[in-house]
């Protein structure tokens, strides 16, 4: 098999820790050209001395300094910093394959630099799609870039349809997405339990260990939000066919409804390194250091539907998707200034969808016409959503 030369953006994070332990183990199918990070320069210095890449990247020139003076008795990797050096290293033509793992609207960038360079790109980064939808989708047709879902139910919805007919679900014969949620730390909590969660407590994740942000999507559940709208652009399927069920066990990852009545699932532990080794290898299988899956002692499975009163934010990302535009990248922003203020202690959980929705509404939808477009709306919706935070901040 051929040596895949990886670019990791976003390699101190969840995504990208759980990446690098599945290279760890197959030294030799990957070898690291490029490790990226944000701020925290002490945890890429260690991740550089075990994998070795030719270039690390800080997201800050000043992070970029730190880091040089951690690596200064390794002159062999030449360290960059700021936006323009990530785009740099997702586009080198050293690197054959980039996992797009940054958090947020800071990873479109990058994350289309490699889709341009026609990369195989293996997509962690929700938001980017989410922001850009059919101009991502068109970038990705014009170049031939791969790009293989690394979120784990669209991993799940991938390996569920055939290979050949991955956006063209009428060919296919399906019928339906089932797109399966835990429900998150805070499934059973009334309405009024919800004000008073800590970000701790949201932080919490029953199932599943991930970053902050995403952890928090998950407890108000604009994570299921923002993943239907991912599985609409990545499988070109519209949102009435694709339902959400709400799993607490988080078994099965996501299924598909065919014409004729079959349900296909995949399933496995809640550990995103099978989904990661998935994109890596695909088509082949490796080994994730994944520990098998024991049926008799999970017992049973449950489903339910959401509960949209409670969880408003992922009926808010559907009518996003529906007015389309730059609405979804308006949504977007403003949850990603909500939940930064919820976690930083300065707005109450219940009042998250209370900022998005109020965004939206205050925001004009324009036609998503180019990527500068979108750029612009994000930083719009985000200084409105700041007022908004500062009425409403405890
Ligand atoms: P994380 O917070 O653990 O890691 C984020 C990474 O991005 C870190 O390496 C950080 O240094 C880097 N980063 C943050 N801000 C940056 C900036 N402005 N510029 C450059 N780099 C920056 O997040 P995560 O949980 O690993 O999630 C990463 C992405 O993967 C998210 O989009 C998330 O929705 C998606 N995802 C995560 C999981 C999971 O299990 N963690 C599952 C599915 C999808
Ligand atoms: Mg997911």
């Amino acid at each position: 098999m051929p040596m895949r030369h990886l670019t990791i953006l976003g390699a101190t994070g969840s995504i990208g820790l759980s990446t690098l332990d599945v290279v760890r183990r197959h030294p030799e199918r990957f070898r690291v050209y490029a490790l990226t990070a944000g701020t925290r320069a002490s945890e890429l210095a260690v991740l550089c001395r075990e994998f070795r890449p030719q270039v690390a990247v800080m997201a800050s020139a000043e992070a970029a300094t730190e880091l040089s003076h951690l690596l200064s008795d390794m002159p062999d990797i030449r360290v960059l910093g700021g936006p323009g050096a990530l785009c740099e290293v997702a586009e080198a033509a050293a690197a054959d394959t980039v996992m797009a793992s940054i958090v947020g609207a800071a990873g479109l960038s990058p994350t289309l630099a490699a889709v341009r360079a026609g990369k195989r790109v293996l997509l962690a980064n929700k938001e980017a799609l989410v922001m850009s939808g059919k101009l991502f989708m068109d970038a990705v047709a014009d170049s031939g870039a791969e790009l293989l879902p690394i979120d784990s139910e669209h991993n799940a919805i991938f390996q569920c349809m055939p290979a050949d007919k991955i956006r063209d679900p009428d060919g296919a014969g399906v019928s339906r997405i089932l797109l399966t949620a835990s429900g998150g730390p805070f499934r059973e909590h009334s309405a009024d339990a919800l004000r008073d969660v800590t970000p701790e407590e949201a932080c919490a994740h029953p199932n599943w260990s991930m970053g902050q942000k995403i952890s928090v999507d998950s407890a108000t559940l604009m994570n299921k939000g923002l993943e239907l709208i991912e599985a609409c652009w990545l499988f070109n399927i519209m949102p009435d066919k694709v339902e959400v069920h709400v799993h607490p066990e988080s078994i099965i990852h996501s299924m598909v409804e065919y014409a004729d009545g079959s349900v296909l699932a995949q399933l496995g532990s809640p550990d995103m390194r099978t989904p990661i080794a998935n994109g890596l290898a695909w088509p082949e299988r490796i080994e994730a250091g994944v520990p098998p899956l024991d049926l008799f002692s999970i017992g049973r499975f449950h489903f339910e539907r959401p509960d949209l009163v409670r969880f408003p934010c992922l009926r808010l990302a559907a009518e996003a998707f529906e007015a389309g535009g730059t609405a979804p990248a308006v949504l977007n922003a403003a949850n990603e200034e909500a939940v930064a203020a919820f976690l930083a202690g300065n707005l109450c959980f219940a009042d998250i969808p209370v900022i998005i929705e109020r965004t939206l509404s205050g925001t004009a939808v324009v036609p998503a016409d180019s990527f500068d477009t979108i750029f612009a709306k994000d930083s719009e919706a985000r200084t409105r959503a700041r007022e908004q935070i500062s009425l409403l901040a405890v």
